[in-house]
């Protein structure tokens, strides 16, 4: 499928004749602009299957290029760069080098889900985002980021109790990114809040940080989730090619079962 936006050609692909005069007619500048041709031949053939694999990403082969997430998109309102519909076909074609080209763009989706409203097809644009991020993380060509270490944080203390307790997961967050937990801006919200704070909801609260409740009978939930979980990441590990490989990356860190509590 052709692509149709000249803000997507690498400028170092455009050339131009400053002076060219074609049977008496001046095309100099922009008049004689032409694309340089190119033979791309590192194709992934698999590259939709992985990130097809990740949670969210599960439509895109739907996509018909439209665009309407793109048009729609808050982030490609000031960062041009930011093109859903683009990535959408260079994953379809395989095109995972073009794709790295902007690896350091892609997190920037906000999730505010215009473009899964947007899409005619279904496709969930903003999962496929999210995807995309997640299988640059897993393969290494991106560091994991803040969003990822909260979700992991947020997700582990589920499974571990089947509830979360706001203040650690906010510690755990910050123990992950290697943040003080001491901050001038939190302890500035903790001490608004401490002020209207009902007291017994501050013993709680601090209660729940020294014995850590969990969920009545949750051992059981916990050891099928967990099973469940551990089953899930080994697909999609499996997917990326991952699975067999020599420390591929710090980053595929696949949680195991862990014995219940
Ligand atoms: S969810 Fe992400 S990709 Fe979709 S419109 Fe919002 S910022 Fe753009
Ligand atoms: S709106 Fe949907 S169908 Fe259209 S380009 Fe975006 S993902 Fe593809």
């Amino acid at each position: 499928m052709p692509i149709h936006e000249k803000s997507l050609i690498r400028p170092e692909n455009l050339k131009t004749h400053d002076n060219l005069v074609i049977d008496g007619i001046n095309v100099s500048g922009h008049w004689s602009t032409f694309i340089e041709p190119r033979v791309v031949t590192d194709y992934n053939e698999s590259l939709e299957d992985e990130i097809a694999a990740l949670p969210g990403a599960e439509n895109i082969h739907r996509c018909w290029q439209c665009g309407s997430c793109t048009n729609s998109c808050t982030i490609n309102a000031i960062e041009p760069r930011f093109n859903p519909r683009y990535w959408i076909y260079l994953i379809r074609v395989g095109m995972e080098s073009e794709l790295l080209r902007d690896k350091d763009i892609i997190w920037q989706c906000v999730s505010c889900n215009k473009c899964t409203y947007a899409c005619p097809r279904d496709v969930m644009p903003e999962g496929v985002m999210k995807a995309t991020a997640h299988w640059l993380e897993l393969k290494g060509y991106t560091p994991k980021s803040p969003a990822m270490h909260f979700d992991e944080e947020f997700t582990e203390q589920v499974v571990k109790r089947g509830r979360i307790e706001d203040t650690e997961v906010l510690r755990g967050f910050f123990r992950r990114t290697g943040q003080p937990l001491l901050q001038d801006w939190l302890v500035e919200v903790g001490w608004r809040v401490a002020k209207k704070l009902p007291v017994l909801w501050g013993i709680k609260m601090a209660l729940a940080q020294v014995f850590r409740p969990r969920t009545r009978g949750w051992r059981r939930a916990q050891a099928a989730i967990e099973e469940y979980i551990h089953e899930q990441e080994n697909e999609r590990r499996e997917a990326l090619g991952l699975i067999g490989a020599t420390a591929a990356n710090d980053n595929a860190d696949v949680r195991k079962p862990e014995a219940a509590e």
